[in-house]
């Protein structure tokens, strides 16, 4: 039969790789890691268990797709529910918010806590929705690299209601001109963060997110983050596909204008061939490492890449009923913060906490009356600051605004502790400058500024994953396998 490589078992190359052995293809897959996910993995620290990255989980229809197509039962394999509500949220001066996933019981709460006519959000939410439905058919679903993509009804379609999309208006503006309450401009402007971009730069456009979440859903799996890699592994696993951990692939070997073959760090060096390669590797990476002698995309490779973040992981010895699944600390000067990331690459001195506790839906991730803290601050991608003092800085900081939050001083309660930063991404990942979702959507044509999902050089190469079409972030990886793996 025929034979696939994938370098890389981040979530698009375990996608692909499912895709490409439905279609019969005998499928290798490299993976540096000793274990599978990137930055959808998890682990274990003094009997609490942590998501390591992402912790909002939207789209599972996109999971079970891949359950379905390959003839099984999603429901043998994963199972998830629906989040009732998707976010708590938290001001300096004592304002609460519960962001509920029905849209009526969310108005009402807008509208008694922050005094924001009811209407105003229930528009938002539908605009939210017009501007997905004209997206998704241009954008989400095809390569915009084929002229099949621009010459059919639903591109008709889309350039019809073009103007819908307010492209020439930034996210901030839009938010501004529909709500009166600054509070409710900054926790829609949150939304920017979902894709690594800066709301005072990045497109009204991308006013679409909040679809996903409120009109769409926001999801728990049972077995936490975790479970969506686990259990895509397994299926993989079961239609045959081959999964080498502790693999590094140093080249791609090339011959013309097609690759034959990858070529591991393992001793012996040896190549294998194979009929063609997906590279689930940061594309940079890919074309940098890989294929230092072919042609470099170069204007694609320079874009700037999206945000990145500072992750502490803390087991606590306590429990807070006042807190959720998600919970979000805002920062007194948005667009200060965001300044600080994006122009001036440091941290603000009062950074945006992002809470997550899974334990408050899974008990057993945390020891008895305790809770498995997962702190998320947005942070400038690595360009050679000095992380080490950031970290100390923003720790501090941040353990001041939860303890004048929540009543109580936080920091004895940390039993124990596990740090990310954007260096330590990048090492894990190979994601360029440990960016999470690969090139920054903070330009009106970011959409055509990410690598397609073929290469233009070499026939039998293709590309998944958060840094190529259509972009980052589990939902959008899943589409860049489905549609790399349809055009072949
Ligand atoms: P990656 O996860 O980047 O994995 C790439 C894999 O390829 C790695 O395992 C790496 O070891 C391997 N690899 C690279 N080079 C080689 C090589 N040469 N040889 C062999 N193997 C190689 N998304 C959401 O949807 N919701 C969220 O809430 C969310 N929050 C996030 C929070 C954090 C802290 C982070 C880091 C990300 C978050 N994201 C979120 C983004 C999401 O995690 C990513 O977009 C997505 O997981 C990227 O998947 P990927 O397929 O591009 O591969």
């Amino acid at each position: 039969s025929r034979t696939a490589a994938i370098v890389g078992a981040g979530i698009a190359g375990i996608a692909a790789a499912i895709r490409l052995a439905v279609k019969g293809y005998q499928v290798d897959v490299f993976e540096a890691n000793a274990y599978p996910g990137g930055k959808l993995s998890g682990f274990t620290l003094n009997g609490f268990r942590f998501d390591a990255g992402p912790s909002l989980f939207t789209m599972p229809q996109l999971v079970e797709e891949l359950f379905q197509l390959a003839g099984r039962n999603p429901n043998d394999y994963f199972r998830y529910s629906r989040l009732d509500e998707t976010c708590r949220y938290f001001w300096d001066d004592g304002t609460h918010l519960t962001a509920w996933a029905d849209r009526d019981s969310f108005a009402r709460e807008v509208e008694t806590q922050l005094g924001e006519p009811a209407s105003h959000l229930l528009a938002h939410l539908d605009d939210s929705a017009a501007k997905y439905r004209i997206t998704e058919k241009l954008f989400l679903h095809r390569s915009l690299h084929k002229l099949s993509t621009w010459f059919n009804r639903d591109a008709l379609h889309g350039y019809l209601n073009l103007p819908k999309l307010e492209i020439f208006k930034t996210m901030n503006r839009a938010n501004e001109e529909r709500f009166q309450n600054p509070k409710l401009v900054q926790l829609f402007n949150r939304y920017a963060t979902y894709n690594g971009s800066d709301p005072y730069q990045t497109p009204a456009t991308m006013n679409i997110i909040p679809h996903l979440e409120y009109n769409i859903g926001a999801f728990f799996p049972k077995d936490g983050m975790i479970g969506i890699t686990n259990s895509l592994v397994r299926l993989a696993e079961d239609l045959g596909v081959r999964f080498h951990f502790n693999t590094r692939v140093v080249e791609l070997v090339t011959e013309g204008a097609r690759v034959t073959g990858v070529r591991n760090e393992n001793p012996n060096g040896k190549t294998e061939r194979f009929d063609l390669v997906i590279s689930n590797m940061d594309v940079v990476s890919t074309f940098r490492r890989l294929l230092p002698t072919a042609r470099q995309p170069e204007r694609i490779l320079r874009q700037p890449k999206s945000s990145s973040g500072l992750i502490f992981y803390w087991g606590i010895q306590r429990e807070f009923p006042e807190l959720g699944l998600h919970n979000i600390f805002f920062s007194s000067d948005y667009r200060a913060e965001f300044d600080h990331i994006f122009k001036q690459k440091t941290l603000s001195d009062d950074p945006t906490v992002y809470l997550n506790i899974t334990s408050k839906h899974k008990p057993d991730d945390a020891p008895p009356g305790c809770e498995n803290w997962f702190i998320l601050i947005n942070a400038p991608n690595n360009s050679g600051q000095d992380w080490e003092e950031l970290i100390a800085k923003t720790r501090h900081n941040v353990i001041r605004k939860l303890s004048r939050n929540l009543g109580v001083d936080v920091a004895p309660l940390i039993a124990c502790e596990a740090i990310l930063d954007p260096i330590a991404i990048e090492a894990r990942t190979s994601s360029s400058q440990g960016a999470l979702y690969g090139n920054s959507s903070n330009n009106r044509f970011a959409a055509f500024l990410r690598h397609a999902n073929f290469s233009h050089q070499f026939q039998n190469l293709y590309f998944v994953g958060g840094s190529v079409h259509p972009g980052g972030g589990i939902p959008l990886c899943l589409l860049s396998a489905k549609i790399a793996t349809e055009l072949i």
